[in-house]
């Protein structure tokens, strides 16, 4: 959406607080862009003087009642889940949710696997949170390029950072930069249908074995996308890309390697259950993993979700068959093992063949914390054509943003971000919540938590501060946002721009009785809002 303010000479009536290169973007007042005027030319189409009126007078009364202007950056479910409480709990507060991607969701979007469309029924909640008249979505737009921090703190009373994480551990390892060593999040943004992957093509064809480095839920999710036959795969809503390599896959074994025991294993059980259930696997876990110690005991009695893991692995190791069948698709549970370096094929050059791994033992005792993983000095290699390293994903911070590089997240207490210049201080108005708060771990429900937390900070911190306060001076929020965007000639993606696109996608996907075929080319996206 390119909102057209030439025509809207009218002065702002805010007192302006912040400094002069940026008030040059407020000196006219820009439509309220919610709901009815969602492009250029729909603003052309239905220009007459009658709807002009009402949206003015819309946008004078939006600011004479709305006073805080709340930014969230984000937009999935960490994002969601705090425009969500912010709006329940502030009625005067009026919220935006603009998102990099032209598309809203995040993680429940490009993250969950296609064969769990359950997890993304929230997605339902989430369009009535956007569907909220002091609510908007705004895709296309992104932090650090689109608008800096600053200015949207100075655009803004309250922003809260919920962008999530873009990026991957590493191992630093010799051989991580070999082609056909990838993280997770490649692969699961390649056959979620990501924007930014749709070139992406992880060779499935020249290998019969995949190494997954990592044992948590991300891990099982790649595994199983690669072992489940990918007829079952057909009617979710992958990638078309992804179903057609998954289909000429040659890749018939994959290991999933641990550097700790099955004691120690990251998945839930619900997840294990799953993809030890995959029809005609031959599950490999050896019996001498599985001896455990009494501090593997003393570990799993307090922690309910490990023992029921483990309980799972000791049953599925003694229903082992003893080999598999000719064909038949095999998973690999091998723990004890860290990664010491990726081997180069001599036949592909700069094509990994191997993982050589070195043997561990538990260190430190379950009282002191869990136990790690030592390395015993012992090495050995295992032979694949694909790798992809599940050890987690990482958040990057922007200009200005106060960061832990070693934890990967925003100092905060409770959601209100830590100053940078001094430990002691908070910065105002700025806060955080999903796994740029907490690092990446957790359900999609666990933003739901999280999110009530910052947003109680946000809270206490407005009551505290009282009606002298910066939050009670005036802010441009959206209209100022709007203008500054479309200085910058940024083509923004309404939530009623992205309902057309998910009813195209929609559309495709019941060609091939899909429940939505994804559209993962960027400038198709956006051409497609335009019309
Ligand atoms: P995770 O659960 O933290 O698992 C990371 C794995 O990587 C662990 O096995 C960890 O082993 C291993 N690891 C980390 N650093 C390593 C290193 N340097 N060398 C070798 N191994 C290393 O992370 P995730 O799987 O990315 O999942 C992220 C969050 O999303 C989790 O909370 C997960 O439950 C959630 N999720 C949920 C679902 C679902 O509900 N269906 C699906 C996907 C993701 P150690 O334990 O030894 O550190």
């Amino acid at each position: 959406m390119l909102i057209n303010t030439t025509n809207l000479n009218i002065s702002y009536d805010y007192p302006f607080h912040f400094n002069g290169g940026l008030a040059l973007f407020f000196r006219q007042k820009t439509l309220n862009p919610k709901s009815d005027f969602h492009s250029s030319k729909a603003l052309c189409q239905r220009s007459s003087m009658a709807i002009f009126g009402a949206m003015i007078a819309r946008a004078y009364s939006s600011a004479a009642t709305r006073s805080l202007r709340v930014c969230v950056v984000g937009s999935g479910p960490a994002g969601f889940y705090t425009a969500e409480k912010m709006l329940k709990a502030h009625e005067e507060a009026e919220v935006d949710i603009i998102d990099r991607l032209p598309t809203p969701f995040g993680l429940v979007r490009s993250g969950v696997a296609p064969d769990h469309p359950e997890t993304k029924i929230v997605i339902n909640q989430f369009s009535r949170v956007a569907h909220n008249e002091r609510c908007s979505f705004f895709g296309n737009v992104s932090l650090g390029s689109s608008i800096s921090l600053s200015e949207l703190r100075q655009i803004y009373h309250v922003v809260v950072l919920a962008y999530g994480a873009e990026s991957d551990r590493v191992l630093g390892i010799p051989g991580e930069d070999l082609s056909g060593v990838h993280s997770a999040r490649e692969f699961v943004w390649w056959y979620n249908g990501h924007p930014d992957f749709n070139q992406f093509s992880p060779d499935l064809k020249n290998t019969d074995t995949a190494i997954v480095l990592g044992q948590g839920n991300v891990a099982l999710d790649v595994a199983r996308i690669l072992l489940r036959p990918p007829a079952e795969l057909a009617t979710t809503d992958i990638a078309s890309h992804a179903l057609a390599a998954l289909r000429e896959s040659s890749i018939r074994k994959v290991y999933l390697v641990g550097r700790r025991g099955p004691a120690q294993a990251a998945c839930t059980a619900k997840e294990l259950r799953e993809i030890l259930a995959i029809k005609h696997l031959y599950v490999n876990i050896k019996q001498a993993d599985l001896q455990i110690t009494s501090a593997d005991e003393e570990e799993m009695k307090s922690n309910r979700i490990r023992r029921r893991v483990f309980d799972l692995l000791s049953k599925a190791s003694s229903s082992n068959q003893t080999r598999p069948s000719s064909g038949q698709r095999e998973l690999h549970f091998t723990f004890f093992r860290k990664p010491d370096k990726f081997l180069e094929s001599n036949d592909k050059s700069g094509h990994v063949a191997c993982v050589n791994f070195e043997k561990t033992a538990l260190k430190g005792s379950a009282g002191s914390g869990n136990q790690i993983a030592a390395g015993t000095g012992e090495y050995e290699d295992l032979k694949c054509g694909l790798v992809l390293k599940s050890i987690g994903y990482k958040s990057i911070p922007v200009d200005g943003l106060p960061f832990d590089h070693s934890k990967g997240v925003v100092p905060n207490i409770g959601g209100r971000v830590l100053s940078s210049r001094d430990v002691d201080q908070l910065e105002d108005g700025l806060y955080v919540c999903g796994w740029l708060k907490r690092g990446p771990t957790g359900i999609i429900a666990t933003n739901l938590y999280d999110a009530e937390e910052t947003v109680g900070s946000i809270s206490e911190d407005l009551k505290k501060r009282g009606p002298t306060s910066k939050f009670a001076s005036p802010k441009p929020g959206r209209e100022g946002l709007l203008q500054l965007l479309e200085n910058r000639n940024i083509q923004v993606v309404t939530f009623s721009d992205w309902e057309k696109i998910d009813s195209e996608e929609r559309r495709h996907g019941s060609l091939s009785g899909k429940p939505r075929e994804k559209l993962t080319n960027w400038k198709y996206l956006l051409e497609l809002t335009t019309k």
